[in-house]
């Protein structure tokens, strides 16, 4: 038979409880916390949705590798392991540790960047802008157009504009353009997939103008599952061959282990370029360490390497993907209004039509964050006006282009009756929609002030 339950592909050897409260109890702690869901000790929180960064669960081999690790400060047999394994999927010749994936973009735009330059991308990543920026280069987002409407159902809405980034090498020049990144899945795009077509598409114009291709490669295995389930040619190869087929058109990646290599901390920067990883390894030892463990321990090195393996089975992807298409469907069902279709990490609540009588300055995003927490202890994040909202010249706020609720679902933690209870709880906070209060600031940080803000809500 073929089976039609997708199952949790492991059984659980060891567990963590979570803690439950009452409505009443979490009426107080999220007064306490100043009606910000960052603001909650992660005790109070039931099923924690905020990231699917750094908070996957380890398997049995991965806190073996922890035990196994080798300390020694240069040459340390865990870096060869590391070393081999990302050789082996990448293919390419020089494999730098990196404490973490901003920490590889900020080696990388340290040498690059700098005022005048350029950095095409499909989207940059926050910490990939911000790195960008920090040089005093500029980073430019070339989305495909069907990627900016959360409304249309499209198979690889992560894609470059290909045609955008010919227009843009032209009009800038090739000398100020040191390399071009496209991010595998599109984070910032709702963890968009990008077709192996595009990938090549743009090797080829980056190739026609002497450009080098980078990847942001943090969820490279979910962008390879995707790419086995939709683009045609590729439905019989193993997400190891795409993913490899992926990277044989990259001169360069960099990589937040914290995602699909299945870690708590880590990442790492990679290249051909032997001048270029001369200069990343020489800015590495002074920002990170010593180019054999570069800011991490043998032991992470070895949970790194393991994790890379078991991302790519082919089991374990259908069952991360289909879980979180699961939820989409669900929510879809119930009339809840969501991005689609869902990407591979993350479902996206569209809170502009969840609330349309609530306005933007109102906070309709921060709304539902607040109302998930209360009705069932679940913690996701705004992003929307909150996050992104900028204000005029008289105070006024600047609303974002979107206000979307993010419910990022971390990787082998949560199983299917975890979802189905989500499901449950989003649905009944939608069928109370009518009930639900704007929110008002009380404290605001004059930068990145979703992180630490307090609210009220609006009576
Ligand atoms: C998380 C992430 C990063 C940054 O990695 P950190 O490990 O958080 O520093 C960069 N790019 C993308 C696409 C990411 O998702």
């Amino acid at each position: 038979m073929k089976p039609k339950t997708i199952i949790e592909p492991f059984k659980i050897k060891s567990v963590e409880p979570i803690r439950f409260t009452t409505r009443e109890e979490r009426e107080v702690l999220l007064k306490e916390a100043g009606y910000n869901p960052f603001l909650l000790p992660a005790d109070d929180v039931l099923i924690d949705l905020l990231t699917d960064s750094g908070t996957s669960a380890m398997s049995a081999k991965q806190w073996a590798g922890i035990m196994e690790g080798d300390e020694s400060y240069a040459g340390s047999k865990s870096f060869y392991r590391f070393e081999a394994v990302i050789k082996s999927i990448t293919n390419l010749k020089y494999i730098i540790p990196t404490h973490q994936g901003r920490a590889a973009e900020k080696i990388l735009f340290s040498i690059v960047g700098g005022p005048g330059k350029y950095f095409p991308n499909n989207t940059h990543f926050d910490t990939t802008r911000a790195n960008v920026e920090f040089s005093g280069a500029e980073a430019v987002d070339l989305l495909n157009e069907i990627g900016k409407h959360p409304e249309i159902r499209a198979d690889f809405k992560g894609n470059m504009d290909v045609e955008k980034l010919e227009t843009f090498i032209k009009e800038k020049g090739v000398e100020n353009i040191p390399l071009c990144m496209i991010t595998v899945t599109n984070n910032s795009g709702g963890g968009q997939p990008v077709s192996m077509q595009n990938i090549k598409d743009v090797k080829a114009v980056c190739n026609k103008y002497g450009i080098p291709l980078f990847l942001d490669a943090c969820r490279f295995a979910e962008n390879a599952y995707f790419i086995k389930m939709r683009e045609k040619g590729y439905e019989n190869k193993t997400p190891l061959e795409i993913a490899q087929e992926m990277f044989s058109y990259a001169d360069g990646v960099t990589m937040s282990a914290k995602k699909d290599a299945l870690v708590n901390i880590g990442g790492f920067l990679a290249m051909n370029d032997d001048e270029l990883a001369m200069k990343c390894r020489n800015l590495l030892i002074v920002t990170e360490g010593f180019p054999t463990y570069g800011g991490l321990a043998g032991r992470d090195l070895e949970a790194v390497a393991q994790g890379l393996l078991e991302i790519v089975d082919e089991h374990y992807l259908q069952y991360r993907i289909r879980s979180v298409e699961y939820l989409g469907e669900r929510l879809v069902a119930a009339g809840v209004p969501i991005i689609e279709p869902p990407g591979g990490h993350a479902i996206y609540i569209d809170a502009k039509r969840f609330l349309p009588n609530i306005p933007a300055d109102q906070y309709p995003g921060q709304s539902i964050v607040c109302e998930l927490y209360l009705e069932g202890g679940v913690r996701a994040v705004e992003i929307g006006s909150v996050m992104f909202g900028k204000k005029d010249k008289n105070g006024k706020l600047i609303p974002s282009m979107m206000e979307l609720v993010r419910m990022a679902i971390p990787r082998r933690v949560y199983t299917q009756s975890h979802i189905d209870y989500l499901i449950e709880v989003i649905i009944e906070v939608y069928k109370n929609r009518d009930r639900l209060k704007g929110y008002q600031f009380t404290y605001e940080a004059p930068m990145l002030r979703h992180f630490t803000a307090r609210f009220k809500p609006i009576i």
